[in-house]
């Protein structure tokens, strides 16, 4: 595995790897890496002979008062763990190379980039899409591996390659979940024990949804209230939303059908976490850590 830090390094690096290997995969990621990101990367890895993985935890999709500053890092373990799962380029840009001076030009991310996540979090998904724009600019990948634990920002990818024209196959692979069901995040090292115990609630509330469905309940709020009924029961959970989405243009559904996505975000004490199920598949359809 080759580790890089510019920018011009990478754009070569990525040409040489396309030149010798055909075809590069690329995965994405702020780093602090997870059995989640692992996986990604070795889908990306039967995608194509070569991939490459970023680490950029990027001020531009933090708004104030986030956790940019405390978002947790740490290079030397990182670089073990994605050696472990196949990577070839291994690049970490600084923040002066990727943002000299304050972007003037962004990408907008359209109508599907104000709700949801993008509601509670502004200017969030600006800032995803304008860094995703820029690291593909310099791997110029055949395909890119995201992961459906952040099923709005992999939509959103989806449509900034079609409007874009990028030429970037995009594969969106299923969450990576503990053993209790808790989807694996780099912010779940923010839990504390008590908060750790709490935070199940939010894939038990997509199951409670995913049950009801199965039930055949096929309103889109009644879903929605069954997996808020499981986060009430918990004062220690604030919630953020609860939706049932039509995946394709990410407005909410008033009727479920098993392609729709049940997904939320709440606070688990200071923490923010979110989720998400596809109603056909169930928490079945997601992967289990090992060990
Ligand atoms: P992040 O480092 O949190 O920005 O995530 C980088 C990529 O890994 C994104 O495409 C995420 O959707 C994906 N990812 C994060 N957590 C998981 C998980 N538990 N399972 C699968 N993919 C994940």
């Amino acid at each position: 595995m080759r580790e890089i830090e510019r920018l011009d390094e990478m754009r070569a690096a990525c040409a040489e790897a396309r030149a010798a290997g055909g075809r590069l995969a690329f995965v994405p990621t702020m780093g602090f890496l997870h059995e989640g990101h692992l996986r990604l990367a070795r889908l990306a890895r039967e995608r194509a002979p070569r991939v490459a993985l970023s680490i950029f935890v990027n001020p531009l999709q933090f708004g104030p008062g986030e956790d940019y500053e405390r978002y947790p890092r740490d290079a030397a373990r990182d670089r073990g763990l994605a050696a472990s799962a196949g990577v070839d380029l291994l690049w970490m840009p600084s923040v002066a190379e990727m943002y000299p001076g304050p972007p003037r030009v962004t990408v907008a991310p359209g109508a599907a980039g104000d709700v949801f996540e993008g509601a509670v979090r502004p200017g969030h998904f600006g800032g995803v899409l304008t860094v995703v724009l820029k690291l593909f600019e310099v791997v110029r990948p055949d395909v890119a591996v995201f992961g459906r634990k952040d099923v709005q920002q992999a939509a959103l990818v989806r449509r900034m390659v079609t409007d874009l024209g990028l030429g970037v196959a995009i594969v969106v692979a299923p969450t990576v979940r503990e053993a209790d069901g808790l989807a694996l995040s780099s912010r779940n090292v923010y839990l504390d024990a008590a908060a750790r115990g709490r935070a199940v609630l939010l894939s038990r509330a997509l199951g409670a949804g995913v049950e009801r469905f199965r039930r055949g309940e096929r309103r889109g709020d009644a879903l929605v209230a069954a997996a808020r009924a499981v986060l009430a029961a918990e004062p220690g959970i604030a919630v953020d939303y609860v939706a049932c989405i039509e995946p394709g243009d990410f407005t909410a559904a008033a009727t479920a059908t098993d392609a729709c996505v049940l997904a939320l975000a709440a606070r688990v004490g200071a923490t923010r976490l979110i989720d998400n199920v596809v109603l056909g598949e169930g928490l079945e359809g997601d992967v289990r850590a090992s060990g």
